[in-house]
Parts: C-alpha cells; structure tokens; sequence
C-alpha cells in the first residue's frame, strides 16, 4: 500500500497558507516528515486523519480517496495526535479496553488478549492499573501508541511524539516505533532531526507549507557530502563571517562560536572538512543562505 499525496493546498482563514503544492509519495515503513514549528506538519497530518479538509488536491491510500472516503480510512488508520490528551482518573487498563470497543473490538476475550498484547508491547504492563494522570510524558505517549495499534492499523501517524521527552524516554519511545510492523505505513512528524536520522528509511523536509527535499537521509547527506567545512572562530569575528560565507549554523562550544559553511570547496585553508549529517543537510534546506541559531 501506498499513500500518495498530490498537489495538496491549504489556507486557513486567517489567511495562513500552511500547505502550498505538497506532492509526497510514502511507502510501507518509517517516513519521516521533518521541519520547524510553524512548517506546516500538524496541518498536512490532520489532513492526512481525515480530521481537516483541504482546499484542494489529492490524497490516495492503496485504493482509498481519503479526501471523501473518511470511514475507510478511519478504519486503518492509528494516529497519536501532537496533544494527545488522556483522562486522568482512568486506568491505562480500563481505557484501553473502552477505546478498543469504540474501535469495533466487541468480542470480550479477543479484547482482552489485544489490550493485554498492547500493554506488554508499549512496556505498560506494570503500570496498567495506574491512573494515565499520573503517567510520565513518556508513559503517556507510549499509552498513545497503544490506542493508536488497536485494530491493526495500515497506517500510523504520529506528530511531534517526542517533543519534551527526557532522552531516555525518547528512545524508548523511538525504539517502540521501530518495532511497528513491517506492513505498515508510518509517518513521523518531527522538528527533530535525530528521530528521522536514526528511525527513517525515507523522508521529506518542509518549510512553510512546501516540500523543500524527498528522498532518504542516506542520499540527503551524500548530497552534501564534501561541501561542509567548520571553522572555530571568535565572536566580534561573526558579523564578518556571516557576510563572507554561506554558514549553515552557528553553535557556541564552551562560549566559542563554530561556524559551519556549505561550499563546494574549501573556503579557505583555515576551515577544516567535516563529515555531513542530516542536521547539515536539514539546516541547508530550512535556512539556506542565512545564520541558524543566534549566537549571542
Ligand atoms: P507544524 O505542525 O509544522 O508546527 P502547523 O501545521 O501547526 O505547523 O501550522 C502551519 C501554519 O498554519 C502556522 O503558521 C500556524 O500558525 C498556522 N495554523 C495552524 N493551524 C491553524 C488554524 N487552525 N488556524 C489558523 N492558522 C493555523
């Protein structure tokens, strides 16, 4: 199955144009929607879970048209949302059993097998007969993924799942998703270049409502490969050096500004050639010519 996505717009009524001419093709297994706050993500996803409309476009899944065809796609779909809220005073448990009968599940031992396969799955099974008020961010967003598998989904979007998760939980929650079935379609929406390198066979870049790079991070960094060059430098020296070269991102190392410059050769003999990696090429992308983070 394959979901393609073709010439998608939208403008909100505030006069936003959050998504400009998107055309996206996303095969089965770990996609990567990778850009900023604002860039457009939430709103191409929400699109995608058929909970907004598009001003105009298409999007196909497998045979489905889930611009008019919502049902059926609400019947594949698992989708842990960028605010996924959970009521407090329920069990993990309890809950979980409730959504899977909203989702159809109505045989009670079939449930139970599945509700008890998810809460092992998601490492919830200790905590199942907690209170989701007083889970962790992690935990949260691990019962989140829970949900979203019951009925076996085909496709499962995930927006922003790691934002505000301390590191360990982070991998746990990455490692999680990287365990998702083989046959499935999973979009991860992120402004975190790390979850796309380490999970994504497959991604796009976006900046305000436009595809910007398609392809794999494998290729994305060979794009650059050879072309980015740091140089530690000291901070009355920037203003200069901002004029002077294409500097992809600024970083302070132990109050030092570091430079990095996208060039096709060296730029001069005080730079030093490093290896490229997705945060280069994704700085390149989203920035361009432009500084990245404010060294103040
Ligand atoms: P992201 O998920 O990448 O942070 P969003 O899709 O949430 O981006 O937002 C894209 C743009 O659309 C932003 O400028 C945001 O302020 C705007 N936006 C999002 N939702 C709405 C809405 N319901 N009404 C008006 N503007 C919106």
């Amino acid at each position: 199955m394959q979901l393609i996505i073709q010439n998608l717009n939208k403008t909100y009524s505030n006069g936003v144009q959050a998504l400009k001419d998107v055309n996206l093709t996303i095969n089965q297994g770990m996609f990567g929607l990778l850009g900023p706050n604002g860039a457009g993500k939430s709103s191409l996803m929400r699109t995608i879970a058929t909970l907004q409309e598009a001003d105009s476009g298409s999007i196909q899944l497998g045979d489905i048209d889930v611009l008019t065809e919502k049902d059926e796609v609400r019947k594949i779909l698992g989708y842990l949302p960028q605010e996924f809220g959970v009521y407090p005073k329920i069990d993990a448990l309890t809950l979980l059993d409730h959504l899977a009968v909203l989702k159809g599940i109505r045989n009670k031992s079939e449930r139970k097998g599945l509700v008890e396969a998810l809460l092992h799955k998601t490492n919830l099974w200790q905590a199942r007969t907690k209170n989701l008020g007083g889970f962790s961010g992690g935990m949260k967003q691990r019962f989140g993924i829970a949900q979203a598998l019951i009925a076996n989904p085909k496709l499962i979007i995930v927006d922003e799942p790691t934002a505000g998760l301390d590191p360990a939980e982070r991998n746990r929650f990455l490692n999680l998703l990287s365990e998702i079935g083989e046959n499935t379609i999973v979009i991860l929406s992120t402004h975190i270049v790390e979850d796309v390198k380490e999970l994504c066979t497959d991604m796009a870049i976006i900046n305000k409502g436009q595809v910007l790079y398609k392809g794999s991070p494998m290729d994305a960094i060979a794009d650059v490969e050879g072309k980015v060059w740091k140089k530690r430098i000291t901070k009355p020296e920037l203003e200069k050096y901002r004029k002077s070269f294409n500097i992809i991102s600024e970083r302070l190392i132990a109050g030092r500004p570091e430079i990095t410059v996208l060039n096709e050769g060296q730029p001069d003999s005080s730079f030093d050639r490093t290896d490229a990696d997705l945060e280069d090429v994704y700085f390149t992308h989203i920035f361009g010519n432009s500084k990245k983070e404010e060294v103040a």
